[in-house]
């Protein structure tokens, strides 16, 4: 045939523009999409082969070779697929028709060309993303069933030509002449790494091809390009689209450590795929143990994402909500285009299908750890903190949350946690509520006054002491029709109902006898107390410091008051133990008396929930001068 030039179409010209000035941050991907085509090519030279074997006459070794050339500064990646002939070359990279340009162009008559920039990540254009880091491109292609060869070459500005060529093989080569400043493509090191990071599941051998050996090659040198020429750069193995069996259990870790970085095995592997709606395959991934980046605000978490094998990134953090950031793993999909952005991705409805299911398999997956016992143990230990979160922040999925949880309580011992339904099952006689108790630490918990009443009644109380916990609190509402009740805060009472008004009636009594002791410690401590009154939760200790009902507690008034020194102070009520004999004691004392045993039972009280005195050294003195008496 004669050359023919041509001027490509204004679209494709707009969109060339597009696509070389703003679509990719990341040029080296320019790479990934000619990889990607050239296996393409493959599938469809081995599927047309099914209904026509004379296409595969000369019985191919189905091969991806890439070709660096420093001193030519060129790059020619080929393939011995289905090929293109001249019409075929004019219309798949001259004009709209391939699959991807033409939806861009549906969808930029839709937008009337505006959010340009936007719409264009979306769509496979992946072909001429070449042209990012090349100043020539050339395209010599000989099609299955024909015994032609053509020529496909641009400079972009110019538009394109199509003429004669020669080839041997049948398939297609794409030859890259560099810009002069994307020079380090042809280092072939970089080039290895491009494959392994973004086409090492491709699913056929992609290799450096054999070159001209220079006459004075050095041996060390032949030695080394032999051992690169031996080898494919990329592994082949999509682990996460065989079957579950056919995968050793090693394989898996390897895995797992090369997405992780991790160099330990994971606790638990999940394979799966998603049917129906979207059709997808995962591969996901417990750690065994929590990273420092699970704490540092600044790491990526996420998912890595393939779309038909072709790696499009990783750190996919909208495919898992964010009290699951620890998981690691493996997306593909087929249902989302290639070129996807993220900006895009963020409320795309396919996303949305995945990440709802990708969620709903980790939770059943611990689920059944939980029923295994000690691993889940494990887990929790590392990442409940982190899964907790979920209660309130995924609405839909709480309550299934909620069943994950563990928790320390005031009655069991040291090291044990335990779940809600376990608390529920062991509920006293007559409980109706799910206690709890928030404090810093799990050991000053277990001694807090605010228990003795309910453990005197057998009620266990959960101990909140995760930061994250009392977060939680206003999320957690009820469980299995049982509200959850802080019995540190407004009024809390255990026993029968009999048993209960029998205390109030002698609690007002009490009140009235001790009045004056009452008013007087409020009047002492006018800023800090709400309320002086006669407790419901105490056996042992003379007094407790406790919230108003909707008051805010110790430490999240502490936390308030780190980032407003100004904030206001929040006033608690101070319960005295009606029946403790050093109550009967203080209500004798007058003057100055009187006050200092008023201010150290006060900071007793401070001390008992692990909280600091307001004047150590003044209580110090105070305490040494009751000790000499
Ligand atoms: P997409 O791959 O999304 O269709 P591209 O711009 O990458 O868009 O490619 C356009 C078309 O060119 C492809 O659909 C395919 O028909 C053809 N093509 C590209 N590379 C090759 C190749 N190596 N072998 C055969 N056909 C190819």
């Amino acid at each position: 045939m004669e050359k023919k030039t041509s001027q490509f179409k204004a679209e494709i010209a707009e969109m060339l523009d597009l696509v070389v000035n703003s679509l990719y941050s990341k040029k080296e991907i320019f790479l990934r999409e000619l990889v990607s085509n050239a296996s393409d090519a493959i599938d469809k030279a081995k599927f047309q082969g099914l209904t026509d074997k004379s296409l595969l006459a000369d019985s191919p070794e189905w091969k991806i070779e890439i070709a660096v050339d420093a001193g030519a500064k060129t790059m020619m990646i080929s393939d011995n697929g289905i090929g293109m002939d001249a019409a075929d070359l004019e219309r798949n990279l001259g004009t709209i028709a391939s699959s991807g340009t033409k939806a861009f162009r549906q969808a930029l008559k839709e937008n009337k060309g505006a959010d340009l920039p936007e719409l264009i990540g979306q769509f496979g254009v992946g072909f001429y993303a070449a042209f990012m880091v090349a100043d020539q491109v050339r395209v010599i292609s000989k099609k299955r069933g024909t015994d032609a060869a053509f020529m496909w070459e641009s400079d972009m500005k110019g538009g394109y030509s199509v003429s004669d060529a020669t080839r041997e093989e049948f398939g297609t080569s794409v030859m890259i002449h560099f810009k002069d400043d994307q020079a380090e493509y042809l280092d072939r090191w970089r080039v290895g790494e491009l494959i392994k990071k973004y086409s090492d599941f491709i699913a056929y051998p992609v290799r450096f091809k054999k070159i001209d050996v220079p006459a004075d090659e050095k041996e060390e040198d032949k030695k080394r390009r032999e051992e690169d020429e031996a080898k494919p750069l990329n592994t082949m193995t999509a682990l996460w689209k065989r079957a579950k069996k056919d995968v050793k259990k090693e394989e898996y870790a390897e895995f797992y450590k090369h997405l992780s970085h991790d160099w330990k095995d994971p606790l638990e592997t999940i394979p799966f795929s998603g049917e129906g709606a979207v059709e997808f395959k995962a591969l996901l991934f417990l750690p065994s143990e929590a990273g420092m980046e699970l704490y540092m605000p600044q790491t990526k978490h996420g998912l890595s994402l393939y779309v038909r094998n072709v790696f499009i990134g990783d750190d996919f953090e909208m495919l898992l909500p964010d009290y699951l950031r620890f998981v690691k793993g493996v997306v593909d999909s087929a249902d989302l285009p290639l070129n996807v952005s993220r900006e895009m991705l963020q409320d795309d409805a396919v996303i949305a299908k995945i990440k709802s299911a990708v969620t709903s398999k980790i939770l059943s997956t611990l689920e059944d750890l939980k029923k295994k016992g000690e691993d889940y143990r494990k887990f929790w230990a590392s990442f409940g903190c982190v899964l907790k979160e979920g209660v309130r922040t995924d609405y839909a999925n709480a309550e299934r949350i909620k069943k994950l949880c563990l928790w320390p309580s005031a009655k069991t011992e040291a090291g044990t946690l335990v779940s809600l339904e376990e608390y529920v099952k062991d509920m006293a006689p007559g409980q109706k509520e799910i206690y709890y108790l928030c404090a810093p630490k799990v050991e000053t918990a277990r001694t807090a006054p605010a228990l003795e009443q309910a453990l005197k009644h057998k009620c266990d109380v959960l101990l909140f002491c995760d930061p994250v916990d009392e977060w939680l609190v206003d999320s957690l509402g009820e469980f299995d029709g049982k509200k959850f009740v802080d019995i540190a805060r407004g009024d809390v009472q255990f026993g029968t109902e009999t048993e209960r008004e029998a205390e109030k009636t002698a609690n007002e009594a009490a009140a009235k006898e001790l009045k004056p002791l009452l008013e007087a410690i409020k009047k002492q401590y006018e800023n800090d107390l709400a309320e002086v009154r006669l407790s419901t939760r105490l056996a042992d200790s003379p007094a407790c410091l406790v919230a108003t009902a909707n008051g805010l507690s110790p430490s999240m008034e502490r936390m308030l008051r780190a980032m407003n020194k100004d904030a206001p102070k929040e006033k608690r009520i101070l319960e005295l133990n009606g029946s403790h004999p050093l109550i009967a004691k203080i209500k004798g004392l007058e003057g100055e008396a009187l006050k200092d045993a008023v201010e150290l039972l006060y900071d007793q009280a401070l001390i008992a929930e692990g909280a600091p005195v307001a004047d150590p050294a003044r209580f110090g003195r105070l305490l040494v001068s009751l000790m000499m008496k």
